[in-house]
């Protein structure tokens, strides 16, 4: 797990033949920087796999998979609702067009350089949603990354946004679109397909995104099962669950802390909602009622940095767990958000 928590994630899955990064949630110079830490080659990487197009699980996205030149693994309706997010809306009044053209016409004749004019606005039906101010860039070569919005916690815990092209000045020359990306491999949410050696079955789970999925990864009779960004458990998902010889669980946040946290109480709702996040409450319930008690790690991920603390998470776990760790020492290790976890090896 190179990152977990509302401002990024990110987790290479691997068989001694295949690796996958599932999700990109951090600018690619930092997923970088993770994957130098942990050990991890990024040359090595075959392919990218998307859970849902909010901004702490794709930030990084197509950067990385450009200058990775991997396939993406994503759902139809999760890359169209990415794709949207990066195309802003232009919306200029006629003097406006009118100005910006004779700019334009000013850096031509001045030489080349690139002036954009980026107005965009995501207006969502929830609550929630946040309006954006315009961001014009102009002039000196200098494109700034435009921070997609979205109705994650991310977007509340402002996710400090590196510019895209700070990654990647050659892109810029080339004009690049954000959008684009070397290959894209479309799967069904609840379908199976295999990437590699790696056998993967995709599940749905409830979360305010386009087409949000949970994977189950197979490979050498080992099984690892990941669900982060659900509102609730559904039986699909706890079905998908069983059999794990590592299990990655969502234990976003405390339901006190949430209440009495500095978020706005549409927010607070949002995030407790069916199609908000996992509270420890709620991961500790299943761990104690459904879970099979087979797996050798569980790791709880997707932690709040607001609305949790790592003890309070881990205790809520423990507890729940006591009586379901089996005496060949199941192991409970926390994700974090800051650095990445120690590589688990089966
Ligand atoms: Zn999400
Ligand atoms: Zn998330």
């Amino acid at each position: 797990m190179l990152a977990s928590g509302s401002k990024g994630n990110s987790t290479v899955v691997a068989s001694s033949r295949t690796r996958i990064l599932l999700d990109a949630g951090l600018s690619c110079r930092e997923l970088m920087k993770r994957m130098a830490v942990a050990g991890e080659d990024p040359a090595q990487l075959d392919a990218i796999l998307i859970t849902h197009e909010h901004q702490d699980h794709v930030h990084g996205l197509g950067v990385l998979a450009r200058r990775l030149r991997i396939p993406v693994f994503i759902t139809e309706p999760t890359h169209r609702a990415w794709v949207r997010m990066l195309t802003p809306r232009t919306t200029i009044t006629y003097t406006q067009w009118l100005e910006q053209r004779k700019v334009e016409n000013d850096k031509a004749t001045a030489g080349p350089s690139t002036t954009l004019g980026m107005t965009s606005e995501e207006a969502d039906s929830s609550a929630t949603a946040l309006l954006r101010n315009d961001k014009v860039v102009a002039g000196n070569d200098k494109v700034v990354g435009d921070e997609s919005p979205d109705l994650t916690e991310a977007s509340l815990e402002s996710v400090s946004a590196e510019a895209e092209d700070e990654d990647a000045p050659t892109e810029k020359a080339a004009k690049t679109p954000l959008t684009h990306l070397p290959a894209i491999e479309f799967f069904r949410a609840g379908s199976n397909f295999s990437i590699g050696d790696i056998a993967i079955s995709s599940f749905t789970i409830p979360h305010d995104a386009a087409d949000p999925c949970g994977f189950v990864f197979e490979a050498e009779g080992i099984r690892i099962g990941i669900a982060t960004d659900l509102g609730y458990i559904p039986t699909n998902v706890k079905q998908a669950l069983r059999r794990c010889d590592v299990m990655m669980l969502e234990s976003n946040h405390d339901l006190e802390m949430l209440r009495d946290g500095p978020y706005p109480w549409a927010v607070k709702q949002r995030v407790m909602s069916r199609v908000g996040h996992l509270s420890n409450n709620a991961a500790a319930n299943f761990l104690a009622d459904e879970y099979d008690g087979g797996a050798a790690y569980v790791v709880l991920a997707h932690l709040s940095e607001s609305n949790n603390l790592p003890a309070l998470a881990r205790v809520s776990a423990e507890q729940a767990l006591a009586e379901r760790m089996n005496l060949l020492g199941n192991q409970l290790r926390l994700a974090e958000q800051s650095v990445p976890l120690e590589a688990i090896c089966l």
